[in-house]
C-alpha cells in the first residue's frame, strides 16, 4: 500500500495517472513572518476584503504569519515595493484602530506568493494507492481548514487498517472521508467568494448571515462542523504519544511561514 502525502502538487498522483478537477482563483496569498510590537495572546485575526482575505496569524512569542490576499495581477507590484511600504500598507488593509492592538508590525522575511486552488481528486480509487492531505484535496487558506481535512484522513486510514486490515482499505477510506473532504472544500470556496464579492446582494447577505452568526445558536453548529466534530472522529494516536495537539501546532505554523 502506497500512502501519497506529498502536498497538492502530488508527485505520486500525477505518476499515478490520477486526474483533478480544478479551479484556480484570481488571487495570490502574500505571506511573511513579521514581529509584531505587542503579544498576539495566540488569537488569529481576519479581515475579509475584496481582493481577499488578510489575516495576521499567531506564531510562537510575539511574531506572527501574515496572509495578504491581492488580485493575481498585483503580485509583481506589491513584492517589488520596500519594506517600509508594504508595513504602511499593511497596516491600512488590517485597519489602523486594530493595528493599534499591537503598536507595530515589523517584516521579518521577504513576501512569498501563493496561488489558492480549489483542486481535489475525491472518489479515485485505485488499488495500493491511497492519497490524503493536500495530495488529494486542496482548499482556500480562507477558513484554515487544510491540515485538520488532512489530520482527519491521516487518523481515519490509520483506524481503518487497525481495525479490518488493507483488503479494500481503498474503497472504505473513501466512502469514510468523501463527506467531509467535499463538504469543506466547497464551504470554503463558498466562503471566499461570499466574502470577496462587492454585489450589493451578496454584501447584504453576508452582513445578515455575520448578525445571525452573532445571535443565534448557529455560530456553534458552524464550528462543530470546522472542528470535524460531525463525525465519528479518528482516534488520534498523538495523544497516546504524550504530545498534545497544541504542542505541534505552533511547529507547523513556523514551518508555512
Ligand atoms: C498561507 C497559508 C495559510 C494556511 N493556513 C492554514 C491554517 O491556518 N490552518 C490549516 O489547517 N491549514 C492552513 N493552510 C493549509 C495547509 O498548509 C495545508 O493544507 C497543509 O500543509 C497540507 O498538508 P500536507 O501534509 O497534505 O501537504 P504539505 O504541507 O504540502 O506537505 C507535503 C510534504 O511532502 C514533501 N514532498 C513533496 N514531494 C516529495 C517527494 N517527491 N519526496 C519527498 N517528500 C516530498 C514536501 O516537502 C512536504 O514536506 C494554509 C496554507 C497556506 C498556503
Amino acid at each position: 500500500m502506497l500512502v501519497g502525502a506529498d502536498g497538492r502538487d502530488s508527485q505520486v498522483r500525477a505518476l499515478a495517472g490520477i486526474k483533478q478537477h480544478h479551479r484556480s482563483y484570481d488571487q495570490v496569498c502574500l505571506v511573511a513572518r513579521a514581529q509584531l510590537g505587542r503579544s498576539h495572546q495566540n488569537v488569529a485575526y481576519e479581515r475579509f476584503q475584496s481582493t481577499g482575505p488578510f489575516a495576521i496569524l499567531p506564531l510562537s512569542g510575539d511574531r506572527c504569519c501574515v496572509v495578504w490576499t491581492v488580485r493575481a495581477a498585483e503580485e509583481s507590484e506589491w513584492r517589488s515595493r520596500s519594506t517600509a511600504e508594504l508595513c504602511q500598507a499593511m497596516a491600512e488593509r488590517f485597519g489602523p484602530a486594530q493595528m493599534a492592538m499591537f503598536d507595530s508590525l515589523e517584516l521579518l522575511t521577504p513576501l512569498a506568493g501563493y496561488r489558492p486552488r480549489w483542486a481535489h481528486s475525491l472518489g479515485a480509487v485505485q488499488s495500493g494507492l491511497i492519497l490524503i492531505g493536500d495530495a488529494a484535496h486542496t482548499t482556500h487558506p480562507v477558513a484554515g481548514q487544510g491540515v485538520n481535512l488532512g489530520i482527519r484522513d491521516a487518523a481515519a486510514l490509520g483506524e481503518l487498517i487497525q481495525r479490518s486490515g488493507l483488503l479494500g482499505v481503498e474503497r472504505r477510506f473513501q466512502r469514510r472521508r468523501f463527506w467531509d473532504n467535499w463538504g469543506v472544500l466547497n464551504l470554503t470556496d463558498i466562503t471566499n467568494r461570499l466574502f470577496s464579492s462587492t454585489f450589493w446582494l451578496w454584501v447584504g447577505l453576508r452582513r445578515l448571515g455575520l448578525l445571525v452568526l452573532q445571535i443565534s445558536p448557529l455560530r456553534w453548529l458552524l464550528m462543530f462542523v470546522m472542528m470535524g466534530r460531525h463525525q465519528t472522529f479518528p482516534h488520534l494516536h498523538i495523544a497516546e504519544a504524550g504530545q498534545k495537539m497544541s504542542d505541534l501546532l505552533p511547529m507547523y505554523s513556523e514551518q508555512k511561514c
